[in-house]
């Protein structure tokens, strides 16, 4: 077994478990006793692969970007994460997830959601198996997405507005975890990164491992072995670098560098950077590390992509920094929007905000020729052409 990887208790290194309250303690009981049982039963394998192969459109492409790579020096390819049907690689994990809801028995399915990515993306396999969905999300959010939230109405969702506190993100939260502790039985919740309570984060990096799993078996076919020099990944909760990881993880020879948002920058007071101004404690049922007060409030993030705006990441995130294992750099909103133009100019492709941050650490690093890097396009940029266009005034 990987020291990378959950031990039988939970736990990445000092990082993980489930803090959480007594009265949830049957719904994640339940789940940690059957999920690794069902995700290994060869029908279900066979659904979620077939299910990736026709509906989601997988295997993504593995893109040698050769115009990109000129202008690093290097040999660049890109995970093409954004080709995935509805955008984003978020929807690998959301399907594995409905398919576990319908082998445990559950009729009901909940969300939260911040920017309304997940949301869209749970509303989306709750249409494809006809299960009834709810998502929480924050009033403002609401107010402000209103695309997403046409779009999880449309795929027959109801969405519940979370109208306490500041109404965003972490209020929709609080909304769902009291909806599934009133309806245990019958309801699964569906996280949307490798964050929550054991098994949530192991669950979800596994259903996101299918992205370096068709990476090695592409690299070879490009460059003759399956690992590259470095693989690249941009991490809010960290769910598209986890799965970008995973079967890198015991490649020592291989460096993995992951990219938190600077915002506006790390000394700026409005950042998401949380490997550099957090500190170890307790957030959404994990020991991790985040972004907190004096006496363990958690400080609001800030980064101009929604995706990467979380306050924490994922406790295996936490192990992979504290052990040294992967790197954590970052990149502010400015350098991510022109990383986002540049390959738009460079490739044709209009990337996510949240993967631009990936691309825009290219620039700090000192690469090779001989160098061969990976670097997971977790989603498509079409989501935030308001914000592409009020930044570049287009
Ligand atoms: C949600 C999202 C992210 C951030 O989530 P992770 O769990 O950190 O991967 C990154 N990129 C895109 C395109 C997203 O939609």
């Amino acid at each position: 077994m990987s020291k990378y990887q959950v031990n039988e208790k939970g736990y990445y290194g000092t990082f993980g478990g489930a803090y959480i309250p007594e009265m949830l303690y049957p719904n994640v009981e339940e789940l940690k006793e059957q999920y690794l049982t069902i995700i290994n039963e060869p029908k279900f394998k066979e659904e979620f692969n077939q299910l990736l192969k026709d509906y989601v459109g997988r295997p993504s492409p593995l893109y040698h970007a050769k115009r990109l790579s000129e202008k690093y020096g290097a040999n660049i390819f890109l995970k093409r994460e954004d080709l995935n049907h509805t955008g984003a690689h978020k929807i690998n994990n959301t399907i594995g997830q409905i398919l576990l809801a319908e082998r445990l028995g559950k009729k009901r399915i909940i969300a939260e959601t911040g920017a309304g990515q997940h949301g869209v993306a749970t509303a989306t396999v709750c249409a494809l198996k006809g299960l009834e969905c709810v998502v929480y999300m924050g009033a403002i959010d609401i107010e402000r997405q209103a695309p997403n939230v046409a779009r999880m109405k449309m795929m027959g969702a109801t969405v519940v507005p979370a109208t306490s506190g500041s109404k965003t993100l972490k209020d929709a939260t609080n909304e769902a975890l009291r909806d599934w502790i009133n309806n245990p039985v019958d309801t699964h919740y569906i996280i949307g990164s490798v964050v929550g309570p054991h098994p949530y984060p192991d669950m979800v990096a596994r259903f996101q491992s299918i992205i370096s799993e068709e990476t090695k078996k592409q690299l070879v076919g490009k460059i003759g072995k399956e690992n590259p020099d470095y693989v690249l990944a941009c991490v809010g909760g960290g769910s598209n670098a986890a799965g970008m990881f995973y079967h890198y993880l015991d490649e020592e020879n291989v460096k993995l560098i992951a990219v938190e948002a600077a915002g506006h920058g790390v000394d700026s007071g409005e950042s998401a950077a949380t490997t550099i101004l957090g500190k170890e404690g307790v957030l959404h049922g994990s020991r991790s590390i985040l972004m907190q007060t004096e006496d363990g409030q958690v400080i609001e993030p800030y980064s101009i992509s929604a995706g990467l705006d979380y306050p924490g990441i994922g406790p295996q995130h936490a192990w992979l920094f504290k052990s040294g294992r992967a790197l954590y750099g970052n990149a502010t909103d400015a350098e991510a929007m022109e990383a986002g133009l540049l390959l738009t100019k460079l490739e044709g492709i209009i990337p996510a905000i949240e993967s631009a941050h990936a691309l825009a650490y290219l620039e700090k690093m000192d690469l090779k020729n001989s160098d061969s890097v990976v670097v997971c396009l977790s989603g498509r940029g079409d989501k935030d052409l308001a914000n592409y266009m009020t930044y570049f005034g287009f």
